[in-house]
């Protein structure tokens, strides 16, 4: 049993007697220890590449002759650090409306195969010819949030490609489960060790810290699929063999299919 936190009040009512308040703060204090694990995580995120932008440009300030071969190699590094900030800033803008019930799902219909072929596009820019990626595209489509998927499905997607030797393969498909449609993600790449996978979603947490941001990440893309999945009903399945690949799957529920338009 897990020890539990419980806050008694003693309130003196009149007569002489006195009314007991309790109140179970387990679940506040779980909240609140996660949210100050956010703020910590997300400081010390942003603190790397400030770091390194605040001291290139002291590095201009200070040395105003510097070879203009090196400046211009200070300017890459900088742009490259300001970039990682504003995709962890989006991320997590994302991941906070996903949560605010200010931001209720508007469910629309969800043309999938044009969804799928944009961001199909999106992965061949990224792979630039370093990876086979097919789609196939046999389901219905959705009743959900068009905007909302495409940062699930895409996060999905561009994980495989970066996590995925140049000469890999990535296999995309959408199709009709036996429970209802289904998006499949399968790549030969890294994969990932079994105690790993029940953590991939938790915020912030990667299995190579080194990786991931080399290739751009956040740490944040699977809990951003984890919020948009919930939201539509689905669920993620995640099945993985280090140095063999990954797929990762998601079950939308039979009420998600919309009929075709006539
Ligand atoms: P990141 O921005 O670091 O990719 P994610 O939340 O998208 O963050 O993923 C969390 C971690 O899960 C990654 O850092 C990586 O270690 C692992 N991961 C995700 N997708 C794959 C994949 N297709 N193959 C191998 N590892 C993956």
């Amino acid at each position: 049993l897990k020890e539990r936190k419980l806050i008694v009040q003693i309130i003196p009512f009149e007569n002489r007697r006195q009314i007991l308040v309790t109140h179970d703060a387990t679940e506040s204090d779980r909240i609140d220890m996660m949210r100050r694990d956010f703020i910590a995580n997300a400081s010390h995120e942003l603190r790397t590449p400030l770091t390194v932008i605040n001291g290139f440009l002291e590095i201009a300030s200070s040395q105003p002759n510097l070879d203009p071969a090196v400046r211009m190699s200070h300017l890459k590094l900088m742009t490259e650090q300001g970039q990682r900030m504003q995709n962890l800033v989006e991320d997590m803008l994302t991941l906070t409306r996903l949560e605010s019930i200010d931001y209720p799902l508007r469910p629309e219909r969800v043309n999938i195969p044009v969804l799928l072929e944009q961001i199909l596009q999106e992965a061949r820019a990224m792979s630039a010819g370093r990876h086979q990626i097919s789609l196939q595209v046999d389901g219905p489509d959705l009743k959900g949030g068009t905007e909302e998927l495409r940062s699930g499905f895409a996060n999905l997607v561009l994980n495989a490609v970066r996590y995925t030797p140049a000469g890999g393969r990535i296999d995309i498909r959408w199709e009709m489960g036996a429970s209802g449609p289904q998006f499949v993600v399968q790549d030969t790449g890294i994969g990932i060790s079994a105690e790993h996978i029940s953590r991939l979603t938790e915020r912030f947490y990667r299995v190579d810290k080194g990786r991931s941001r080399e290739t751009q990440g956040t740490g944040l893309g699977l809990a951003i699929v984890k919020h948009v999945l919930l939201r539509h009903g689905a669920t993620l399945g995640i099945a993985s063999q280090p140095g063999q690949g990954s797929v990762f799957s998601v079950h939308f529920p039979m009420h998600a299919v919309l009929a075709p338009l006539q």
